[in-house]
Protein backbone atom coordinates (compact mmCIF):
# COMPACT_ATOMS: atom_id res chain seq x y z
CA UNK A 1 0.00 0.00 0.00
CA UNK A 2 3.05 2.15 1.45
CA UNK A 3 4.47 1.39 -2.17
CA UNK A 4 1.90 1.91 -4.69
CA UNK A 5 1.07 5.59 -2.88
CA UNK A 6 4.80 6.48 -2.94
CA UNK A 7 4.71 5.03 -6.42
CA UNK A 8 1.49 7.25 -7.73
CA UNK A 9 2.79 10.17 -5.54
CA UNK A 10 6.66 9.98 -7.76
CA UNK A 11 4.68 9.81 -11.12
CA UNK A 12 1.75 12.39 -10.59
CA UNK A 13 4.96 14.39 -8.70
CA UNK A 14 7.35 13.81 -11.69
CA UNK A 15 4.61 15.12 -13.94
CA UNK A 16 3.65 18.07 -11.99
CA UNK A 17 7.66 18.87 -12.27
CA UNK A 18 7.87 18.77 -16.03
CA UNK A 19 4.50 20.88 -16.00
CA UNK A 20 5.44 23.18 -13.20
CA UNK A 21 9.26 23.48 -15.40
CA UNK A 22 7.32 24.17 -18.48
CA UNK A 23 5.24 26.69 -16.91
CA UNK A 24 8.14 28.87 -15.82
CA UNK A 25 10.38 28.47 -19.08
CA UNK A 26 6.91 30.01 -20.78
CA UNK A 27 6.83 32.34 -18.30
CA UNK A 28 10.77 32.96 -18.57
CA UNK A 29 9.86 33.14 -22.65
CA UNK A 30 7.12 35.80 -22.05
CA UNK A 31 9.33 37.85 -20.10
CA UNK A 32 11.81 38.21 -22.15
CA UNK A 33 9.57 39.15 -25.07
CA UNK A 34 8.02 41.76 -23.05
CA UNK A 35 11.60 42.75 -21.52
CA UNK A 36 10.82 46.63 -23.23
CA UNK A 37 8.02 47.35 -22.31
CA UNK A 38 8.64 45.73 -18.26
CA UNK A 39 10.68 48.52 -16.70
CA UNK A 40 10.99 46.75 -13.55
CA UNK A 41 14.04 44.41 -14.79
CA UNK A 42 16.52 44.06 -17.49
CA UNK A 43 16.41 40.87 -19.26
CA UNK A 44 18.07 41.40 -22.17
CA UNK A 45 21.12 42.87 -24.12
CA UNK A 46 20.09 45.95 -26.16
CA UNK A 47 17.14 46.37 -23.62
CA UNK A 48 14.56 44.25 -25.26
CA UNK A 49 14.50 42.22 -28.26
CA UNK A 50 14.34 44.84 -30.55
CA UNK A 51 17.77 46.40 -29.24
CA UNK A 52 16.20 49.75 -29.33
CA UNK A 53 17.62 50.28 -26.03
CA UNK A 54 14.86 53.06 -24.71
CA UNK A 55 12.64 53.11 -21.83
CA UNK A 56 9.62 54.52 -20.99
CA UNK A 57 10.30 55.63 -17.38
CA UNK A 58 10.09 59.68 -17.20
CA UNK A 59 10.28 59.88 -13.78
CA UNK A 60 13.77 61.28 -14.49
CA UNK A 61 13.51 63.48 -17.51
CA UNK A 62 14.66 66.54 -18.73
CA UNK A 63 13.70 68.61 -15.87
CA UNK A 64 14.65 67.59 -12.96
CA UNK A 65 18.12 65.29 -14.27
CA UNK A 66 20.56 68.01 -13.13
CA UNK A 67 19.54 66.73 -9.30
CA UNK A 68 20.66 62.79 -10.09
CA UNK A 69 23.34 62.04 -7.47
CA UNK A 70 25.09 58.54 -7.08
CA UNK A 71 22.68 56.08 -5.27
CA UNK A 72 25.82 53.41 -4.94
CA UNK A 73 29.11 52.26 -6.67
CA UNK A 74 30.54 48.84 -6.52
CA UNK A 75 34.20 47.82 -7.27
CA UNK A 76 34.88 44.93 -10.01
CA UNK A 77 38.35 44.96 -8.99
CA UNK A 78 39.23 44.44 -12.67
CA UNK A 79 41.66 46.85 -14.79
CA UNK A 80 40.39 45.70 -18.26
CA UNK A 81 37.94 48.05 -20.44
CA UNK A 82 34.60 46.98 -19.31
CA UNK A 83 31.66 46.75 -21.70
CA UNK A 84 29.55 45.02 -19.96
CA UNK A 85 25.35 45.72 -19.92
CA UNK A 86 23.89 44.97 -16.37
CA UNK A 87 20.87 42.57 -16.17
CA UNK A 88 18.45 42.95 -13.51
CA UNK A 89 15.84 40.90 -12.55
CA UNK A 90 13.53 39.80 -9.66
CA UNK A 91 15.84 41.96 -7.02
CA UNK A 92 19.20 41.10 -8.55
CA UNK A 93 21.50 42.83 -10.94
CA UNK A 94 23.82 40.86 -12.80
CA UNK A 95 27.82 42.46 -14.32
CA UNK A 96 30.30 40.60 -16.40
CA UNK A 97 33.69 41.21 -16.24
CA UNK A 98 36.21 39.01 -18.80
CA UNK A 99 37.12 36.82 -15.45
CA UNK A 100 33.89 37.01 -13.20
CA UNK A 101 30.46 37.30 -12.62
CA UNK A 102 29.02 38.83 -10.27
CA UNK A 103 25.25 39.33 -8.57
CA UNK A 104 24.40 42.73 -6.63
CA UNK A 105 22.07 44.10 -4.89
CA UNK A 106 20.72 46.61 -7.09
CA UNK A 107 19.26 49.39 -4.21
CA UNK A 108 22.59 48.81 -2.13
CA UNK A 109 25.45 47.50 -4.86
CA UNK A 110 26.08 45.18 -2.33
CA UNK A 111 27.66 41.65 -3.27
CA UNK A 112 25.57 38.63 -3.24
CA UNK A 113 27.58 36.29 -5.08
CA UNK A 114 31.02 36.31 -7.35
CA UNK A 115 32.11 33.75 -9.76
CA UNK A 116 35.66 33.42 -10.91
CA UNK A 117 36.60 32.40 -14.25
CA UNK A 118 39.81 30.42 -14.75
CA UNK A 119 41.13 31.43 -17.89
CA UNK A 120 44.48 30.33 -19.68
CA UNK A 121 47.38 33.11 -19.55
CA UNK A 122 48.32 33.00 -22.93
CA UNK A 123 44.47 33.88 -24.35
CA UNK A 124 45.26 37.75 -23.13
CA UNK A 125 47.83 38.08 -26.16
CA UNK A 126 45.82 36.34 -28.40
CA UNK A 127 42.45 38.28 -28.03
CA UNK A 128 41.81 40.93 -30.55
CA UNK A 129 40.67 44.39 -29.39
CA UNK A 130 40.70 44.51 -25.84
CA UNK A 131 40.45 41.97 -22.80
CA UNK A 132 36.02 42.55 -22.53
CA UNK A 133 32.75 40.88 -21.87
CA UNK A 134 29.67 42.59 -23.15
CA UNK A 135 27.33 41.07 -20.16
CA UNK A 136 24.94 37.83 -19.59
CA UNK A 137 21.51 36.98 -20.60
CA UNK A 138 19.62 35.03 -17.95
CA UNK A 139 16.49 32.37 -18.80
CA UNK A 140 14.61 30.05 -16.64
CA UNK A 141 16.70 30.74 -13.49
CA UNK A 142 20.50 30.59 -15.65
CA UNK A 143 22.76 33.21 -16.44
CA UNK A 144 24.24 32.55 -19.31
CA UNK A 145 27.77 33.74 -20.42
CA UNK A 146 30.65 33.60 -22.77
CA UNK A 147 34.51 33.34 -22.09
CA UNK A 148 37.50 34.49 -23.89
CA UNK A 149 38.20 31.78 -24.33
CA UNK A 150 35.74 30.59 -26.39
CA UNK A 151 33.22 28.37 -23.87
CA UNK A 152 29.79 29.55 -22.93
CA UNK A 153 28.80 28.79 -19.47
CA UNK A 154 25.81 28.56 -17.09
CA UNK A 155 25.53 29.60 -13.71
CA UNK A 156 22.10 29.34 -11.33
CA UNK A 157 21.63 32.70 -10.51
CA UNK A 158 20.82 31.92 -7.21
CA UNK A 159 23.89 30.73 -6.48
CA UNK A 160 26.27 31.33 -9.05
CA UNK A 161 27.59 28.15 -9.21
CA UNK A 162 28.46 26.88 -12.55
CA UNK A 163 25.69 24.15 -14.27
CA UNK A 164 27.73 23.54 -17.14
CA UNK A 165 30.20 25.13 -19.71
CA UNK A 166 30.36 24.19 -23.54
CA UNK A 167 33.62 24.89 -26.06
CA UNK A 168 32.79 26.61 -29.06
CA UNK A 169 36.24 26.90 -30.37
CA UNK A 170 39.87 26.55 -29.73
CA UNK A 171 41.03 29.92 -28.57
CA UNK A 172 44.73 29.28 -29.89
CA UNK A 173 43.22 29.99 -33.71
CA UNK A 174 42.50 33.47 -32.49
CA UNK A 175 39.05 32.99 -31.52
CA UNK A 176 37.39 34.38 -28.61
CA UNK A 177 33.82 35.45 -27.29
CA UNK A 178 33.29 38.24 -25.64
CA UNK A 179 29.30 39.08 -26.67
CA UNK A 180 26.28 38.75 -24.28
CA UNK A 181 24.34 35.35 -25.61
CA UNK A 182 20.47 35.63 -26.75
CA UNK A 183 17.90 34.36 -25.77
CA UNK A 184 15.42 32.90 -28.54
CA UNK A 185 12.87 30.94 -28.73
CA UNK A 186 14.25 28.62 -25.76
CA UNK A 187 18.11 28.94 -27.44
CA UNK A 188 20.77 30.41 -26.17
CA UNK A 189 22.72 32.10 -29.62
CA UNK A 190 26.26 33.12 -29.54
CA UNK A 191 28.64 33.90 -31.68
CA UNK A 192 32.70 34.00 -31.99
CA UNK A 193 35.16 36.90 -32.44
CA UNK A 194 38.36 36.37 -34.34
CA UNK A 195 38.27 37.95 -38.18
CA UNK A 196 41.33 39.00 -38.05
CA UNK A 197 43.11 36.22 -37.18
CA UNK A 198 42.59 33.93 -40.64
CA UNK A 199 39.15 32.12 -38.75
CA UNK A 200 36.02 30.93 -40.08
CA UNK A 201 32.74 32.73 -38.79
CA UNK A 202 29.92 30.83 -37.03
CA UNK A 203 27.00 31.31 -35.00
CA UNK A 204 25.62 28.69 -32.68
CA UNK A 205 22.68 27.76 -30.80
CA UNK A 206 22.64 25.88 -27.89
CA UNK A 207 20.07 24.21 -25.65
CA UNK A 208 19.75 26.36 -22.04
CA UNK A 209 18.45 23.38 -19.90
CA UNK A 210 22.29 20.73 -20.46
CA UNK A 211 24.96 23.17 -22.85
CA UNK A 212 24.20 20.55 -25.74
CA UNK A 213 25.02 22.31 -29.16
CA UNK A 214 21.72 22.42 -31.59
CA UNK A 215 23.24 24.50 -34.38
CA UNK A 216 25.74 25.66 -36.15
CA UNK A 217 25.95 28.06 -39.03
CA UNK A 218 28.93 28.79 -40.60
CA UNK A 219 29.26 32.29 -41.56
CA UNK A 220 31.00 31.61 -44.80
CA UNK A 221 30.13 30.00 -47.17
CA UNK A 222 32.36 27.02 -48.10
CA UNK A 223 33.11 25.46 -51.53
CA UNK A 224 30.50 23.60 -52.59
CA UNK A 225 27.65 25.03 -50.65
CA UNK A 226 25.41 27.85 -51.94
CA UNK A 227 27.33 31.09 -52.12
CA UNK A 228 30.52 29.25 -52.18
CA UNK A 229 31.24 31.12 -55.68
CA UNK A 230 31.99 33.97 -54.38
CA UNK A 231 35.33 32.89 -52.87
CA UNK A 232 38.23 31.75 -54.68
CA UNK A 233 39.19 28.06 -53.89
CA UNK A 234 38.94 27.26 -50.13
CA UNK A 235 39.54 30.85 -49.48
CA UNK A 236 36.46 30.77 -47.38
CA UNK A 237 38.19 28.63 -45.13
CA UNK A 238 40.03 31.47 -43.45
CA UNK A 239 37.72 34.06 -44.62
CA UNK A 240 36.50 35.87 -41.33
CA UNK A 241 33.14 37.01 -41.47
CA UNK A 242 33.18 36.80 -37.29
CA UNK A 243 29.73 37.09 -35.59
CA UNK A 244 31.10 38.83 -31.72
CA UNK A 245 28.18 41.13 -30.75
CA UNK A 246 24.78 40.15 -29.94
CA UNK A 247 22.06 39.72 -32.70
CA UNK A 248 18.46 40.86 -32.57
CA UNK A 249 15.27 39.38 -32.40
CA UNK A 250 11.83 39.97 -33.97
CA UNK A 251 9.43 37.05 -32.27
CA UNK A 252 6.33 37.44 -34.76
CA UNK A 253 8.78 36.89 -37.39
CA UNK A 254 10.54 34.56 -35.31
CA UNK A 255 13.59 35.77 -36.91
CA UNK A 256 17.30 36.52 -35.25
CA UNK A 257 18.81 39.12 -36.91
CA UNK A 258 22.87 38.57 -36.34
CA UNK A 259 25.71 40.83 -37.84
CA UNK A 260 29.41 39.64 -39.57
CA UNK A 261 32.33 41.43 -39.74
CA UNK A 262 35.13 41.35 -41.90
CA UNK A 263 37.03 39.49 -44.54
CA UNK A 264 39.75 37.65 -44.20
CA UNK A 265 42.43 38.89 -44.83
CA UNK A 266 41.52 42.32 -45.03
CA UNK A 267 43.53 42.66 -48.46
CA UNK A 268 40.39 41.53 -50.51
CA UNK A 269 42.20 41.48 -53.37
CA UNK A 270 43.64 38.14 -52.29
CA UNK A 271 39.89 36.48 -52.34
CA UNK A 272 38.28 38.50 -55.01
CA UNK A 273 34.55 37.79 -55.26
CA UNK A 274 31.76 38.96 -53.04
CA UNK A 275 32.30 36.36 -50.36
CA UNK A 276 29.57 35.72 -48.56
CA UNK A 277 28.47 36.44 -45.70
CA UNK A 278 31.22 38.94 -45.03
CA UNK A 279 29.42 42.45 -43.36
CA UNK A 280 26.25 41.16 -43.96
CA UNK A 281 23.16 40.72 -41.70
CA UNK A 282 21.76 36.81 -41.68
CA UNK A 283 18.44 36.33 -40.37
CA UNK A 284 18.02 32.97 -38.89
CA UNK A 285 15.16 30.73 -37.62
CA UNK A 286 16.52 30.30 -33.66
CA UNK A 287 14.86 26.45 -33.05
CA UNK A 288 16.98 25.45 -36.13
CA UNK A 289 19.66 27.70 -37.51
CA UNK A 290 18.08 27.86 -41.24
CA UNK A 291 19.38 31.05 -42.84
CA UNK A 292 16.01 32.47 -44.40
CA UNK A 293 17.57 35.68 -46.07
CA UNK A 294 20.67 37.67 -45.73
CA UNK A 295 22.13 41.33 -46.77
CA UNK A 296 25.44 41.72 -47.62
CA UNK A 297 26.61 45.64 -46.54
CA UNK A 298 30.08 45.43 -48.06
CA UNK A 299 30.86 43.11 -51.04
CA UNK A 300 35.00 41.98 -50.78
CA UNK A 301 35.41 44.71 -48.40
CA UNK A 302 39.07 45.83 -47.89
CA UNK A 303 38.43 47.82 -44.99
CA UNK A 304 37.36 45.97 -42.29
CA UNK A 305 33.72 47.52 -42.08
CA UNK A 306 32.51 44.78 -39.92
CA UNK A 307 28.89 44.79 -39.73
CA UNK A 308 28.99 43.10 -36.44
CA UNK A 309 26.83 45.87 -34.20
CA UNK A 310 23.65 44.56 -36.14
CA UNK A 311 21.20 47.91 -35.48
CA UNK A 312 18.14 48.23 -33.94
CA UNK A 313 14.35 46.85 -34.66
CA UNK A 314 12.01 49.61 -35.21
CA UNK A 315 8.09 49.65 -37.18
CA UNK A 316 8.33 53.26 -38.55
CA UNK A 317 6.24 54.66 -41.52
CA UNK A 318 7.67 54.97 -44.78
CA UNK A 319 5.80 56.65 -47.90
CA UNK A 320 2.92 56.42 -45.43
CA UNK A 321 2.89 52.79 -45.25
CA UNK A 322 4.12 50.84 -42.14
CA UNK A 323 7.31 49.03 -42.26
CA UNK A 324 8.78 46.80 -40.00
CA UNK A 325 12.45 47.46 -40.51
CA UNK A 326 16.24 46.85 -39.24
CA UNK A 327 18.05 50.09 -38.90
CA UNK A 328 21.68 50.27 -38.73
CA UNK A 329 24.56 52.56 -38.26
CA UNK A 330 27.41 50.83 -40.15
CA UNK A 331 30.92 50.88 -39.74
CA UNK A 332 31.29 51.62 -43.37
CA UNK A 333 29.87 55.36 -42.94
CA UNK A 334 26.76 54.33 -44.28
CA UNK A 335 23.19 54.05 -42.18
CA UNK A 336 20.88 51.39 -43.47
CA UNK A 337 17.00 50.55 -43.38
CA UNK A 338 16.38 47.24 -44.27
CA UNK A 339 12.69 45.68 -44.55
CA UNK A 340 13.54 43.00 -41.89
CA UNK A 341 10.60 40.71 -43.12
CA UNK A 342 12.53 40.41 -46.37
CA UNK A 343 15.99 42.07 -46.34
CA UNK A 344 15.31 44.59 -49.36
CA UNK A 345 17.14 48.01 -48.54
CA UNK A 346 14.95 51.06 -48.30
CA UNK A 347 17.46 53.37 -47.41
CA UNK A 348 21.60 53.82 -47.04
CA UNK A 349 22.92 57.41 -46.49
CA UNK A 350 26.25 58.40 -45.43
CA UNK A 351 26.01 59.70 -41.30
CA UNK A 352 29.65 60.13 -41.92
CA UNK A 353 32.30 61.03 -44.22
CA UNK A 354 32.69 58.74 -46.35
CA UNK A 355 35.32 58.36 -49.63
CA UNK A 356 35.34 54.77 -50.39
CA UNK A 357 32.07 54.31 -52.29
CA UNK A 358 30.10 56.90 -54.27
CA UNK A 359 26.97 55.81 -53.06
CA UNK A 360 24.49 52.46 -52.09
CA UNK A 361 22.62 51.96 -55.21
CA UNK A 362 18.79 51.72 -53.73
CA UNK A 363 17.80 49.08 -57.25
CA UNK A 364 21.08 46.60 -56.83
CA UNK A 365 21.37 47.23 -53.11
CA UNK A 366 25.30 47.06 -53.42
CA UNK A 367 27.53 50.14 -52.63
CA UNK A 368 29.55 51.93 -55.82
CA UNK A 369 33.25 52.08 -55.09
CA UNK A 370 35.05 55.37 -55.78
CA UNK A 371 38.19 56.37 -57.26
CA UNK A 372 40.03 56.04 -53.84
CA UNK A 373 39.11 52.46 -53.53
CA UNK A 374 39.95 51.87 -57.43
CA UNK A 375 43.37 53.28 -57.17
CA UNK A 376 44.08 51.25 -53.47
CA UNK A 377 42.58 48.13 -55.78
CA UNK A 378 45.18 49.26 -58.11
CA UNK A 379 47.96 49.04 -55.43
CA UNK A 380 47.93 53.24 -54.09
CA UNK A 381 48.17 54.29 -51.15
CA UNK A 382 45.20 56.49 -50.25
CA UNK A 383 43.24 58.46 -46.78
CA UNK A 384 40.02 56.04 -46.37
CA UNK A 385 37.07 57.97 -44.67
CA UNK A 386 35.86 56.14 -42.17
CA UNK A 387 38.66 54.44 -40.52
CA UNK A 388 39.12 51.16 -39.71
CA UNK A 389 37.53 51.77 -36.32
CA UNK A 390 34.62 52.92 -38.63
CA UNK A 391 31.76 55.79 -38.59
CA UNK A 392 30.72 54.28 -35.32
CA UNK A 393 32.43 51.14 -33.57
CA UNK A 394 30.64 48.11 -32.03
CA UNK A 395 28.86 50.29 -29.31
CA UNK A 396 25.13 50.26 -29.99
CA UNK A 397 22.63 53.18 -30.34
CA UNK A 398 19.45 54.26 -29.13
CA UNK A 399 16.07 54.54 -30.50
CA UNK A 400 13.49 57.07 -29.41
CA UNK A 401 10.07 56.96 -30.81
CA UNK A 402 8.53 60.18 -29.85
CA UNK A 403 11.85 61.82 -31.73
CA UNK A 404 11.98 59.38 -34.15
CA UNK A 405 16.63 59.70 -34.06
CA UNK A 406 19.05 57.29 -33.53
CA UNK A 407 21.34 58.10 -30.94
CA UNK A 408 25.18 56.82 -31.88
CA UNK A 409 28.31 58.15 -30.63
CA UNK A 410 29.66 58.41 -34.15
CA UNK A 411 33.32 58.81 -34.97
CA UNK A 412 35.15 61.50 -37.45
CA UNK A 413 38.16 59.89 -38.27
CA UNK A 414 40.66 58.19 -41.38
CA UNK A 415 43.24 56.23 -42.26
CA UNK A 416 45.95 55.66 -44.09
CA UNK A 417 45.34 52.15 -46.53
CA UNK A 418 47.65 50.43 -48.73
CA UNK A 419 47.36 46.70 -49.65
CA UNK A 420 50.40 44.07 -48.66
CA UNK A 421 51.08 41.12 -49.03
CA UNK A 422 48.87 38.25 -46.85
CA UNK A 423 50.37 36.01 -44.70
CA UNK A 424 48.85 33.42 -42.59
CA UNK A 425 50.48 31.97 -39.46
CA UNK A 426 48.27 30.28 -36.45
CA UNK A 427 47.35 32.77 -33.96
CA UNK A 428 48.56 35.99 -35.80
CA UNK A 429 46.99 38.85 -37.30
CA UNK A 430 46.23 37.97 -40.86
CA UNK A 431 46.02 41.09 -42.44
CA UNK A 432 47.63 41.75 -45.87
CA UNK A 433 47.75 45.47 -44.97
CA UNK A 434 50.13 48.13 -44.24
CA UNK A 435 48.57 49.26 -41.48
CA UNK A 436 49.39 52.61 -39.99
CA UNK A 437 46.82 53.04 -37.47
CA UNK A 438 44.00 56.19 -37.84
CA UNK A 439 44.71 59.53 -38.78
CA UNK A 440 42.71 62.31 -36.08
CA UNK A 441 41.39 65.36 -37.90
CA UNK A 442 43.36 68.36 -36.84
CA UNK A 443 40.92 71.05 -37.33
CA UNK A 444 37.83 69.11 -36.30
CA UNK A 445 36.38 67.01 -33.29
CA UNK A 446 37.36 63.30 -33.37
CA UNK A 447 33.73 62.26 -32.46
CA UNK A 448 29.91 63.52 -32.14
CA UNK A 449 27.08 62.13 -29.97
CA UNK A 450 24.85 62.26 -33.08
CA UNK A 451 20.82 62.38 -33.46
CA UNK A 452 20.52 60.59 -36.55
CA UNK A 453 17.38 60.52 -39.05
CA UNK A 454 17.58 56.97 -40.11
CA UNK A 455 15.93 57.65 -43.39
CA UNK A 456 18.67 60.18 -44.57
CA UNK A 457 21.74 60.05 -42.61
CA UNK A 458 21.14 63.49 -41.78
CA UNK A 459 21.80 64.29 -38.16
CA UNK A 460 18.98 66.67 -36.41
CA UNK A 461 21.82 67.84 -33.95
CA UNK A 462 25.45 66.65 -32.49
CA UNK A 463 27.31 67.52 -29.95
CA UNK A 464 31.08 67.14 -30.46
CA UNK A 465 33.15 65.16 -27.26
CA UNK A 466 36.10 67.33 -26.85
CA UNK A 467 39.54 65.61 -27.42
CA UNK A 468 38.98 62.08 -27.16
CA UNK A 469 35.62 60.62 -29.11
CA UNK A 470 33.60 58.35 -26.55
CA UNK A 471 32.87 54.74 -27.35
CA UNK A 472 29.97 54.20 -25.26
CA UNK A 473 26.69 53.24 -25.82
CA UNK A 474 23.56 55.40 -25.57
CA UNK A 475 20.59 54.83 -23.86
CA UNK A 476 17.15 56.60 -24.67
CA UNK A 477 14.08 57.49 -22.14
CA UNK A 478 10.21 58.70 -22.56
CA UNK A 479 11.94 61.58 -20.33
CA UNK A 480 13.09 63.33 -23.34
CA UNK A 481 16.80 61.93 -22.39
CA UNK A 482 19.75 60.19 -23.93
CA UNK A 483 22.36 58.99 -21.62
CA UNK A 484 25.91 58.17 -22.54
CA UNK A 485 29.57 58.06 -21.38
CA UNK A 486 32.91 59.87 -21.86
CA UNK A 487 36.16 58.14 -22.80
CA UNK A 488 37.41 60.35 -19.80
CA UNK A 489 35.01 58.81 -17.28
CA UNK A 490 31.88 61.29 -17.35
CA UNK A 491 28.89 59.91 -17.38
CA UNK A 492 26.11 62.21 -18.71
CA UNK A 493 22.38 62.91 -19.74
CA UNK A 494 21.82 64.99 -22.48
CA UNK A 495 19.06 66.69 -23.42
CA UNK A 496 17.41 63.97 -26.68
CA UNK A 497 15.18 67.03 -28.57
CA UNK A 498 18.44 70.24 -28.60
CA UNK A 499 21.30 67.65 -27.58
CA UNK A 500 22.01 70.09 -24.91
CA UNK A 501 24.23 68.75 -22.22
CA UNK A 502 21.73 68.65 -18.92
CA UNK A 503 24.16 66.45 -16.11
CA UNK A 504 27.46 65.08 -15.90
CA UNK A 505 29.48 62.96 -12.89
CA UNK A 506 32.76 61.57 -13.04
CA UNK A 507 32.75 57.58 -12.14
CA UNK A 508 36.39 57.48 -11.54
CA UNK A 509 37.56 55.55 -14.89
CA UNK A 510 36.95 56.05 -18.84
CA UNK A 511 33.09 54.51 -20.08
CA UNK A 512 32.76 52.68 -22.95
CA UNK A 513 30.04 50.53 -21.16
CA UNK A 514 26.47 50.43 -21.98
CA UNK A 515 23.53 52.62 -19.28
CA UNK A 516 19.98 50.92 -18.95
CA UNK A 517 17.28 52.46 -16.39
CA UNK A 518 15.04 50.25 -14.55
CA UNK A 519 12.62 51.07 -11.68
CA UNK A 520 11.61 49.34 -8.36
CA UNK A 521 8.98 50.39 -6.22
CA UNK A 522 8.14 52.82 -8.62
CA UNK A 523 11.14 54.64 -8.07
CA UNK A 524 13.81 55.21 -11.42
CA UNK A 525 16.99 54.25 -11.41
CA UNK A 526 19.99 54.37 -13.68
CA UNK A 527 23.04 52.37 -14.28
CA UNK A 528 26.21 51.96 -15.84
CA UNK A 529 29.33 50.05 -15.80
CA UNK A 530 32.74 52.07 -15.60
CA UNK A 531 36.17 50.98 -17.00
CA UNK A 532 38.78 52.52 -19.64
CA UNK A 533 39.73 50.08 -22.04
CA UNK A 534 38.78 48.08 -25.21
CA UNK A 535 40.07 48.66 -28.72
CA UNK A 536 40.91 52.29 -28.37
CA UNK A 537 43.22 51.17 -26.06
CA UNK A 538 44.95 49.92 -29.15
CA UNK A 539 45.34 52.93 -31.06
CA UNK A 540 47.62 54.26 -28.54
CA UNK A 541 46.25 57.47 -28.05
CA UNK A 542 48.18 59.99 -25.26
CA UNK A 543 45.36 61.90 -24.14
CA UNK A 544 43.86 58.69 -22.11
CA UNK A 545 47.48 58.82 -19.41
CA UNK A 546 45.58 60.60 -17.51
CA UNK A 547 42.46 58.65 -17.27
CA UNK A 548 43.08 55.59 -14.55
CA UNK A 549 41.86 52.18 -15.49
CA UNK A 550 39.34 50.29 -12.52
CA UNK A 551 35.93 48.66 -13.14
CA UNK A 552 33.10 49.82 -11.20
CA UNK A 553 29.19 50.01 -11.19
CA UNK A 554 27.01 52.53 -10.49
CA UNK A 555 23.78 53.50 -9.63
CA UNK A 556 22.03 57.01 -10.14
CA UNK A 557 18.97 58.32 -8.61
CA UNK A 558 16.84 61.32 -8.27
CA UNK A 559 16.11 62.27 -4.37
CA1 LIG B 1 12.34 45.14 -18.99
CA1 LIG C 1 37.19 43.25 -37.65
Amino acid sequence: MVQIRSLVGGVAGGVMAVALMAGAQAQSLEALKQDAKSTDDVLTYGMGYNNQRYSPLKQINSRNVANMTAKWSYSLNNPQGQESQPIVFDGVMYVTTHNTTVALDPLTGKQLWKQDIELPQDVFKMACCGIVNRGAAIFDGKLFRATLDAHIIALDAKTGKQLWKSKAADYKDGQAMTGAPLIANGVVITGIAGGEYGTRGFIDGWEPATGKKLWRIYTTAAPGEKGGDTWPGDTAMKGGAPSWLTGAYDPELDLVYWGTGNGGPWNAEARKGDNLYVDSVLAIRPSTGELVWHYQFSPNDLYDYDATEVGMLVDMKINGENKKVLTQANRNGFFYVLDRTNGKLLAANPYVKVNWADKIDLTTGRPVESDVTKRIRAGGDEEVWPSVVGGKNWNPMSWNPSTGLAYANTLNMSWPYQLAKPEYKRGEWYLGVNFRGVTMPKDQPHGYLSAIDPMTGKSKWQMAWPGQPSMAGTLSTAGDLVFTGAATGEFMAVNASTGEKLWQFQTGSGIIGLPVTWSHNGKQYVSVVSGAGGVWGLLGDERMASVPAGGSVWTFEVR
